[in-house]
């Protein structure tokens, strides 16, 4: 990792001090984790961008945080005597988490109690011995980086500013230099809420504990009906993912939700999809309000928003810092604004170094592209690649520097 570590020392030594910017740097708490040793350095506060710079070269990381809250005293170990002022409401989209039909082609899983190996997204317990002794290897492509912005546009687009009020102007996008974007949400408004206030957040963009009748899903003399699609927040929303959902379910699908009464929903669909556009709500004799409102949770949690809940709830959370490099790719954790984020390659515009090339060992990995360079599957092999691949693959641990 010596390479790596020059290399990582000279971008800090050459990086802007404007660049290090970040909203009131003064009350934030910085964390590393520095090359040397597994270990978080916490509790460290800065009055301004050139002491963190002058710092970051002294200590070079291998990966920089900074606190979602404002403290009157970061660098106070005792986390009671910082004195929390607020924090920004986070939301990270992280895409790791989002299933998607690659994972089978780049990700491998191995039980550390019996050696049985699988591809894609890991079991919670192995098929084989029943252990939860799980260790994966997982990579992320750009088909997972695509889902997890489409995500994010859906986060913004279709509840952050529509739902909540938020302009986009309030909210800072940021390439987390590996797996997926974190999104910040600068306002006063939500500063001081409280975890279990994040957590109502969450919940509502998660579609957890949606109460169908609440939202319009009622029976009236006989009749079911149900929200208008046109409508705003999640009435709207449940229309729409009902429509979308039986536009596309399979009769076995459908089967396995409310049974045999699934042939009369395919057999007059066409009808019942008419009806939700035209907002009449349709409804089939013989189906009653518990099984659609089966069909509206199925639908609901194939169409919610991906976020990891726990990063929104935590006050306290360590972020990654903006234009900081990510110690297991090499890229730039990269700020983006709302426009920009469409036409971002985060394959591309996140490489920081881009002289030369690299003589490495490949142990083993999956068909990577990074930039326009594509090389993959290797097992065993030196090659001779250019120095952003091969920074990324000695920082994801599956290449060695040769000479
Ligand atoms: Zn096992
Ligand atoms: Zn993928």
């Amino acid at each position: 990792m010596n390479k790596i570590f020059e290399k990582f020392k000279n971008y800090y030594i050459n990086l802007n001090s404007e660049d290090l910017n970040i909203v009131n740097l003064e009350k934030r708490e910085i964390a590393l984790i520095p090359f040397k040793e597994d270990l978080m350095i916490r509790h460290l506060g800065f009055k301004d961008t050139n002491s963190l710079k002058d710092y970051l070269i002294k200590n070079v990381p291998l990966h920089l945080y900074y606190s979602s809250a404002y403290y009157e005293n970061p660098q106070v170990e005792d986390m009671n005597l910082k004195n929390w002022e607020g924090a920004d409401l986070i939301f990270d989209v992280d895409a790791d988490h989002i299933p998607t039909d690659c994972k089978i082609l780049h990700d491998k899983w191995f039980c550390l109690n019996c050696n049985l190996q699988g591809f894609g997204i890991a079991p919670e317990e192995c098929p084989k011995c029943g252990q939860k002794r799980i260790d994966t290897n997982t990579w992320i492509c750009e088909r997972c980086l695509e889902v997890a912005k489409i995500e994010v546009l859906k986060l913004i687009d279709e509840y952050l500013i529509p739902d909540f009020g938020i302009s986009s102007k309030e909210i800072e996008i940021c390439f987390s230099g590996h797996r997926g974007y974190h999104l910040h949400i600068y306002s006063e408004y939500y500063k001081k809420l409280s975890s279990d206030g994040r957590r109502e957040i969450a919940d509502y963009i998660r579609g957890i504990g949606i109460d169908l009748k609440a939202h319009g899903l009622r029976k009236v003399n006989g009749i079911i009906t149900g929200p208008n699609i046109r409508e705003k927040g999640w009435r709207g929303r449940i229309a729409k993912s009902f429509y979308e959902y039986l536009s596309r379910a399979s009769l076995e699908e459908l089967m396995n939700i409310i049974g045999k009464s699934a042939e009369i929903i395919i057999k007059k669909r066409d009808k019942i999809l008419d009806s939700i556009m035209m907002n009449g709500w349709f409804i089939p004799k013989g189906i009653g309000l518990k099984r659609i409102s089966k069909i509206i949770k199925e639908a609901i949690k194939q169409n919610f928003c991906n976020i990891d809940e726990r990063v929104t709830i935590d006050t306290k959370r360590l972020i990654r810092y903006p234009n900081s490099l990510h110690g297991k790719t090499g890229l730039k954790v990269c700020r983006l604004n709302y426009i920009d984020l469409e036409k971002f390659d985060p394959l591309k515009d996140a490489i920081v170094f881009k002289t030369g090339t690299m003589k490495i060992y490949v142990k083993e990995m999956p068909k990577i592209r990074i930039g326009n360079y594509e090389i993959g599957p290797l097992k065993n092999e030196t090659i001779e690649v250019p120095e952003s691949m091969a920074i990324y693959l000695i920082c994801k641990g599956a290449a060695e520097m040769r000479n």
